[in-house]
């Protein structure tokens, strides 16, 4: 049973205080003979309402803080502190409940970011990563996922997409990105980021969509950064082999 509203802890003591005097008339019934059943009902019930409703207060309230604390820590679990994108925990696990999942897998990684880091300090450091997440997760969907992954990575898989509209979906944050550096603590930092992707198609592991994606983000950053590249897709490579 999960009590997870003050509104909830009156509740659940009523409930359980009204069963416990219904029980207790029950019993005044088949104990005491007709003749002094008003006396021991009147004391009965008020006895038992009166020890009842505080335990049950009591208990209830001890209910309610247990599910605050297992809601927060799912939340823990769940997103990421920083920057209240998804943890890698919760991306697996989502990804692992459909094994039919079709869509495309993207690794996003922040360009030249230890620069950052050092020319600025942590903290500045902290304020862009919060940023890129908030960009990656204003053009996605409910259906879509964004986590980070780590560090200055994100891993996003754009659900149902095909290859063509995820390319173009990685572009539009890509892009997005770039125009909107902006102003962090004072300082004006330009911020890009290389994008790699892959088709996940039904049955395809996400562990190996997510190392396709993570070859191309490999590439992206060896031809320049800044720039949105995708594996080259497995029937081409079955027709090259
Ligand atoms: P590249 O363009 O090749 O990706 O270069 P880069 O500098 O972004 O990559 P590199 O892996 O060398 O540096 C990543 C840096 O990210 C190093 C690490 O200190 C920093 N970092 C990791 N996690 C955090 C964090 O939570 N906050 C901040 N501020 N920095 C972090
Ligand atoms: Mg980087
Ligand atoms: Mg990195």
């Amino acid at each position: 049973m999960r009590i997870s509203t003050r509104k909830g802890i009156w509740i659940f003591s009523l409930c359980v205080s009204l069963c416990a005097i219904g029980l207790a008339v029950a019993l005044n019934v088949v104990v005491f003979p007709q003749s002094i059943l008003p006396v021991t009902m009147r004391g009965t019930v008020a006895i038992t309402a009166f020890v009842a409703m505080p335990i049950c207060l009591f208990v209830g309230s001890k209910m309610y803080e247990n599910q605050q604390l297992s809601d927060e820590l799912q939340r823990l679990v769940n997103r990421d502190r920083l920057t209240d994108a998804a943890t890698r925990d919760f991306f697996f696990a989502q990804m692992s409940r459909d094994q039919r999942a079709y869509g495309v897998s993207l690794m996003v990684d922040i360009d030249h970011f230890k620069a950052v880091n050092d020319t600025y300090g942590h903290l500045i450091g902290d304020e862009v990563i919060r940023h890129v997440s908030d960009i990656l997760r204003r053009n996605v969907r409910s259906s879509d996922i964004v986590a980070r992954f780590g560090g200055e990575e994100f891993v996003v898989f754009l659900d149902g997409h095909d290859r063509d509209v995820g390319f173009l979906t990685a572009e539009r944050m890509r892009e997005d990105i770039a125009k909107n550096g902006g102003t962090f603590g004072g300082h004006p930092v330009k911020v890009t980021v290389s994008i790699g992707g892959s088709l996940k198609e039904a049955y395809d592991t996400v562990d190996a969509s997510i190392q396709d994606a993570d070859a191309a983000l490999y590439r992206a950053k060896e031809q320049g950064r800044n720039q949105t590249v995708f594996a080259t897709p497995k029937v081409l490579l079955r027709d090259a082999g």
